[in-house]
């Protein structure tokens, strides 16, 4: 794989990204169109009603799935010149992710959970970093424990720092705060905003919540598999009237039932 450029301003690229799926008759066209850049150091929330393509989005931005016509580029790297052997490296390397779902293994300590995508990567983690990054997300004393002795919100943590200490280019959270109640949420979304504050990652987030939208420093609607509009600096007021304005509530489903 060629050398990452750590100078270039753009960590994610999409340009004019189509995604359809299905056989010629029953075919959904899921992206249509879409051009988008993401900053380094940038917290950007990606918004829309069910079915306008948000999850497809997430999936071909971050090389978990191919698509149809139009160019990503992650980290200076064109994912569709890439192997898949190239592209999961490429995932575990570059990429960090969190999901609604923890997705911990549960029979693994909470430092063990940080640490596998560094040691599947074959990489070393430095137990200095490791330490950092756990107490970073508050879970200084509860290194030795297990995922199923921790509430939602620390697993939650848990999956922050696992993301957080492989340094990736860019992180993408899909819903990370669905199962997670208000308070909690809050806090989750404060260690997201840190981790761009005082550390420089990129944040990408798919989220249902407007207030979820107010800590990243822009948010982006999607309708129908395009972009539609965005705004700077979103307040949860902002974001939940335009997702009226575009109709977006009336075809909201609750989380889960796709
Ligand atoms: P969102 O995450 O915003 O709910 P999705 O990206 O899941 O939207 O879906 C966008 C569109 O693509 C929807 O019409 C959906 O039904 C369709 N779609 C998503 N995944 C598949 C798939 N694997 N096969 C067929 N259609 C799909």
């Amino acid at each position: 794989m060629r050398q990452i450029d750590e100078t270039s301003a753009d960590v994610v690229r999409l340009t004019d990204v189509r995604k359809t799926y299905g056989g010629k008759r029953t075919s959904v066209v899921a992206l249509d169109g879409v051009s988008i850049s993401f900053g380094r150091a940038t917290f950007t929330a990606v918004m829309g009603p069910s079915g306008s393509g948000k999850s497809t989005f997430l999936h071909c931005a971050a090389g978990l799935d191919r698509p149809t016509g139009g160019t990503v580029v992650v980290a200076d790297q064109d994912l569709a010149e890439l192997s898949e052997v190239e592209l999961t490296r490429l995932r575990r390397e570059r990429i960090g992710f969190v999901f609604q779902a923890f997705n911990l293994l549960p029979a693994l300590t909470v430092q063990d959970n940080v640490t596998l995508p560094l040691r599947l990567a074959g990489r070393r983690a430095k137990p200095e970093l490791v330490r950092r990054v756990i107490e970073q997300v508050g879970l200084g004393d509860r290194r030795r424990h297990l995922p199923g002795e921790l509430s939602g919100g620390q697993q939650q943590r848990v999956a922050i720092a696992r993301a957080l200490v492989a340094r990736p280019a860019v992180i993408f959270a899909d819903e990370p705060t669905g199962a997670l109640d208000t308070r909690t949420a809050r806090d989750v979304l404060g260690l997201l905003r840190d981790a761009v504050d005082r550390a420089g990652q990129t944040v990408v987030m798919v989220t249902h919540d407007p207030v979820a939208t107010s800590y990243a420093d822009r948010v982006v609607f999607l309708a129908d598999g395009r972009l539609v509009g965005e705004l700077a600096d979103p307040t949860a007021a902002g974001v939940a009237e335009r997702m009226t304005n575009l109709g977006a509530w009336a075809e909201h489903e609750p989380a889960g039932v796709r």
